[in-house]
């Protein structure tokens, strides 16, 4: 069976202009404080007007996070917390008191007896959590925005899936195309200048869900290789429940890959490092674009289908 073969009629083409893709040196994975920024604007987001003043209380004066234990005061009793504590040189941010050590064991009791809704409470996520499991469950909410899975340039924008479609479609110029086939061919001309930097990305719509189609140059070691992987528009548990096949070829030869897709909470350079997709080697790459090896010219033939 060949994947794509026969059902797919056009042909949706690439054409790598190297220049524009410049890839960032930091991963994703490293971009927190977007997330952080977002998520603090949904923070305020508190139930009863009791719980929201003790919410105050908790609040560090210096950086405004939540404070966790070990919480000090000052001899006045302005609290600190103890990042902010090791910051300040040992003088109470408000009164300019020396701070010394002194916890403040009340506001700490004060915490654990709360209860706090998760600060994607107005993303969906609709559970109440002890103040000191809160943090952990965030980080892991399925709520929580995803990251921009567009990997040139520097972008920061988070959000739930609709708006990153919307987003990669308008801001990125990212092509959409709708099937569960695809045949893909990327044309570059020049391919021996470059490298490391060169993607593409295609987004496919399947399943009533979306799939981002990677395909980019780079080096593994010295070999300079290209690779086209999938990531799923979504969280993990449900990438699971597709699989993809990738092809590419050409007389008579032909190379295939079968993998799972990655879900978008995986950076896209952490899928990459892992290898976790069709890698080919640039002279099988040239081999298989015929003529004088002066252009690329591969034609990815791929299928997305639903695992029972
Ligand atoms: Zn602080
Ligand atoms: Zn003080
Ligand atoms: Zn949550
Ligand atoms: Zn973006």
């Amino acid at each position: 069976m060949a994947p794509g073969g026969g059902i797919c009629k056009d042909v949706i083409e690439s054409r790598v202009t190297f220049a524009e893709y410049d890839m960032a040196t930091s991963s994703a994975e490293l971009r927190g404080s977007p997330l952080r920024k977002a998520a603090t604007s949904l923070g305020g987001n508190l139930g009863a007007t009791s719980t929201n003043d003790v919410h105050e209380l908790l609040e560090c004066p210096v950086c405004l996070n939540l404070m966790y234990p070990p919480i000090y005061q000052c001899p006045n009793g302005h609290t600190v917390c103890s990042i902010c504590k090791a910051r300040v040189h040992n003088s109470c941010p408000t009164c300019r008191n020396e701070l010394g050590n002194i916890r403040c064991l009340a506001l700490e009791k004060v915490a654990e007896s709360l209860e706090l809704p998760c600060r994607y409470q107005i993303l969906g996520c609709h559970d109440i959590f002890p103040y000191y499991s809160k943090l952990k469950h965030e980080k892991n909410c399925r709520y929580r925005p995803y990251h921009c899975p567009y990997a040139g340039a520097e972008c920061s924008v988070t959000g739930d899936i609709p708006f990153l479609v919307m987003h990669l479609k308008n801001d990125h110029k990212v092509d959409m195309h709708d099937g569960c086939t695809f045949n893909h061919r990327y044309v570059k001309s020049n391919p021996h200048e470059v490298e490391n930097a060169t993607w593409m990305l295609t987004v496919f719509n399947c399943f009533g869900r979306q799939f981002c189609l990677h395909f980019e140059a780079f080096h593994i070691g010295m070999a300079p290789v290209y690779m086209a992987f999938l990531r799923f528009m979504g969280d993990e548990d449900e990438a699971r429940q597709f699989s993809y096949s990738l092809e590419v070829g050409g007389y008579g030869r032909k190379v295939i890959w079968q993998g799972v897709p990655r879900s978008i909470r995986d950076s896209h350079r952490k899928v990459r490092d892992s290898q976790d997709g069709l890698i080919i080697q640039r002279n099988l790459a040239l081999f298989f674009s015929g003529g004088d090896r002066q252009e690329l010219k591969l034609k990815v033939a791929g299928r997305i289908w639903k695992e029972q």
